[in-house]
C-alpha cells in the first residue's frame, strides 16, 4: 500500500480539523493515515496514493447506490441543466415533491403523511417534537447502546445502574468519559433527565416502566433492528409487546430507520419486523447520496403540523434538488418488484457465509450478524450465538475486530468501525472473490 501523499495530508489535515472530518471524536481511521479518497466509482474507491479499496463503508449507511450511479448522476445532472439546486423551502415547489409523496406513502407501511428535513438529528428531533405535542407527556424511553443523533436530549446517557425510581440514564462520570463514544460536556440542564433508558430486549424493565409511568412518556425512540449496537436483534414478541404498551398508555412508537429505511427493502425495518410504528424517521440513504431526511408518520400527529401546533421549519428542508435524488433513488430501488434488493442479498449472503466458513475452518470463532444490507463480523462469539443482550457480547474479542478492521483495510476491504460492513446495490462477484481472499489472510493472521 502506497502511502506518501496521505501521509503527508494527515499531517495538514490534523491541526485544522478536530474530531475527525467532523464527526464523531473516536478515531475513525482503521491505519495511521487518513484516507483521502481522489476517485469513487461503484461498489470501490480510490485514494490520493491510487490505491483502489472495495467500499462496505457505505459512507455509514448513505451509499446504499455506490457510488455515482449512473442513473442517479443522469438525473441530477438533467436537474441541475434546467433549475438551480434550491428555490424557497414552503413558498416554490416541485413536480417531484408530489411523485416522491405519493410513492413514500406507498412504500412506508405507518406513512400517511411526510415531513423533509436535512439530517437524521433533525429527523428525530421533529418525532420527539411532535410526539410531545400529540401526547401532552414529557418523556422518551429510549435504549442503551443506541444512537438518535447527537442532540442534548439523546446523546449519551448510561443505564442507570440501580434501575431503581425513574430508571433515569445517568451521565458518565467525567473520569471515564472517553470510554463512553457518545458522552458530551456541554448539554443543557436536564437533557439527560428527559428520557427513561432501558436495556435492550428487557421485557421486566419496560414492563415495570410502563406499568410506573406510562403516563409520563410521549414516546418509545428505537431502532426496530439495532443496527447501530451490533445488528441486535429484537427477541421474538419483543416489538409487539412494545407496540401493545405503547397503545394500552397512549405513548407514540417512534422507529428510527436512519439506517434502515430503503436499506433493508422499501418499506424498512417496519415491513420487515411486521410492527407498525406511529411515526418513523429516516435519512442517510433516502435521496441516492445527498443530505436529506425526513419524518412519515400517521395522519392524527403528523397533521400537528398542519394546522400550526408543532413547528419545524428549516430553509433547505426538501429542497428540490435532492427531492429529485429521491425520486431516482426511489425508481432503481423500486425497478423490476426490488430486483436490485435481490442482487445485494445474494452478493451479502456470499460474504457472509464465506467468513462465517473461513473462521469454521481456521478455528476462530466468529458471528456475522445483521440484517439486509448491514452486517456486523463479530470475532470471539461462536457463528452459532443468538445475540439478544450485552451480556451476549462477553466473549467479544475487540482485539480481534480492530485488527481485522486494520489489516483488512491495507489490503483494499473498507468497513466502518466496530466491524460493520453496509452493501450497496453495486457490489459484485468479483468484490466477493477479492473481498473473501483478503479476508482469508487477515483472519489467518488473528
Ligand atoms: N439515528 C440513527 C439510527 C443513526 O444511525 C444516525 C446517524 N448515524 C442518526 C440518527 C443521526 O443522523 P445524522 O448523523 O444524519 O444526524
Amino acid at each position: 500500500m502506497k502511502r506518501t501523499n496521505s501521509l503527508e495530508l494527515s499531517k495538514r489535515f490534523d491541526p485544522i480539523y478536530p474530531a475527525g472530518h467532523s464527526n464523531f471524536r473516536i478515531p475513525m481511521e482503521a491505519t495511521e493515515h487518513r484516507v483521502f479518497v481522489k476517485r469513487a466509482e461503484g461498489s470501490r474507491v480510490w485514494d490520493e496514493d491510487d490505491n483502489e479499496y472495495i467500499d462496505y463503508l457505505g459512507g455509514q449507511g448513505v451509499n446504499l447506490l455506490g457510488h455515482r450511479h449512473p442513473e442517479w448522476v443522469a438525473a441530477i445532472t438533467e436537474y441541475l441543466e434546467e433549475r438551480s439546486p434550491y428555490f424557497a423551502a414552503g413558498v416554490l415547489n416541485s413536480r417531484d415533491d408530489v411523485a416522491v409523496g405519493e410513492k413514500l406513502l406507498r412504500h412506508i407501511p405507518c406513512a400517511e403523511r411526510i415531513k423533509f428535513c436535512l439530517s437524521g438529528s433533525e429527523a428525530v428531533q421533529i418525532a420527539i417534537r411532535l410526539a410531545r405535542a400529540y401526547t401532552r407527556k414529557p418523556y422518551i424511553l429510549r435504549f442503551a447502546g443506541q444512537y438518535h443523533g447527537w442532540m442534548d436530549n439523546v446523546i449519551g446517557g448510561q443505564l442507570n445502574p440501580t434501575l431503581g425510581g425513574k430508571r433515569l440514564p445517568v451521565e458518565s462520570p467525567d473520569s471515564s468519559s472517553l470510554d463512553d463514544p457518545f458522552y458530551t460536556r456541554g448539554k443543557g440542564p436536564g437533557s439527560v433527565e428527559q428520557s427513561f433508558m432501558l436495556p435492550w430486549n428487557d421485557l421486566d424493565a419496560l414492563e415495570t416502566t410502563f406499568r410506573e409511568c406510562g403516563e409520563e412518556i410521549a414516546l418509545v425512540l428505537t431502532e426496530a433492528i439495532p443496527t447501530n449496537h451490533f445488528c441486535m436483534m429484537p427477541r421474538p414478541g419483543y416489538l409487539e409487546r412494545i407496540r401493545e404498551l405503547c397503545d394500552e398508555h397512549g405513548v407514540v412508537l417512534c422507529f428510527d430507520e436512519i439506517i434502515t429505511g430503503f436499506r433493508l427493502g422499501l418499506g424498512g425495518a417496519q415491513e420487515l419486523v411486521g410492527v407498525t410504528p406511529d411515526i418513523a424517521s429516516y435519512g442517510k440513504a433516502l435521496a441516492g447520496g445527498v443530505p436529506f431526511s425526513a419524518v412519515a408518520g400517521r395522519a392524527a400527529i403528523m397533521d400537528l403540523l398542519r394546522d400550526g401546533r408543532v413547528l419545524s421549519p428549516g430553509t433547505f428542508n426538501g429542497y428540490p434538488m435532492g427531492m429529485r435524488g429521491v425520486l431516482t433513488a426511489l425508481r432503481i430501488l423500486e425497478r423490476d418488484h426490488g430486483a436490485a434488493y435481490a442482487e445485494m442479498d445474494r452478493i451479502q449472503n456470499r460474504i457472509e457465509q464465506g467468513i462465517t466458513e473461513i473462521g469454521a475452518r481456521r478455528g476462530i470463532p466468529v458471528r456475522v450478524q445483521g440484517v439486509r444490507g448491514v452486517f456486523s463480523v463479530l470475532f470471539g462469539l461462536d457463528s452459532g450465538t443468538e445475540l439478544y443482550t450485552d451480556e451476549d457480547l462477553q466473549q467479544l474479542d475487540f482485539g480481534q475486530l480492530v485488527k481485522f478492521w486494520s489489516s483488512m483495510q491495507q489490503e483494499g476491504v473498507l468497513m466502518f468501525l466496530g466491524g460493520r460492513w453496509f452493501m450497496s446495490i453495486v457490489h459484485t462477484d468479483a468484490d466477493v472473490e477479492q473481498t473473501l481472499e483478503a479476508a482469508e489472510e487477515c483472519i489467518a493472521d488473528l
